[in-house]
Order: C-alpha cells, then sequence, then structure tokens
C-alpha cells in the first residue's frame, strides 16, 4: 500500500510490519506493511495509491 500526501506531494510505503514511514512534511505517515497498513494524519490530505497506479481520496474512502 501507498498513500500521497496532499500537502507536499510525497508518495510513501510501508513494506514491512515496523517499517513506519512519514513524508517530507510529516502531515501523514503509513506503517505495518502490507500485512497491517495503517495510516496517520489528517485523511483529507491524503491518497491512497493502488498497485495498479490508481490514487483515491482516503476521506473518500472512509465515507463508505
Ligand atoms: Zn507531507
Amino acid at each position: 500500500m501507498k498513500i500521497r500526501c496532499l500537502k507536499c506531494n510525497d508518495v510513501i510505503e510501508s513494506k514491512n510490519l515496523h517499517d513506519c514511514i512519514s513524508c517530507k512534511c510529516g502531515a501523514c505517515s503509513i506503517d505495518g506493511g502490507n500485512q497491517y497498513t495503517r495510516i496517520g494524519g489528517d485523511p483529507h490530505y491524503i491518497n491512497l495509491i493502488s498497485e495498479n497506479g490508481t490514487e483515491k481520496s482516503l476521506e473518500e474512502t472512509n465515507k463508505k
């Protein structure tokens, strides 16, 4: 799982369970690799990026 920070436009990816990555500006973070993905920060400023490269707002995803 990758995410894009919409504040600094940084794309970050957590590759394993204890790999906690923050974006350049520190507004969002991702942890847990592919087994247990945990995303921190304001969902309004985070896009989810799927394997095929499609980006989707985390805020929209949480509404469903
Ligand atoms: Zn950022």
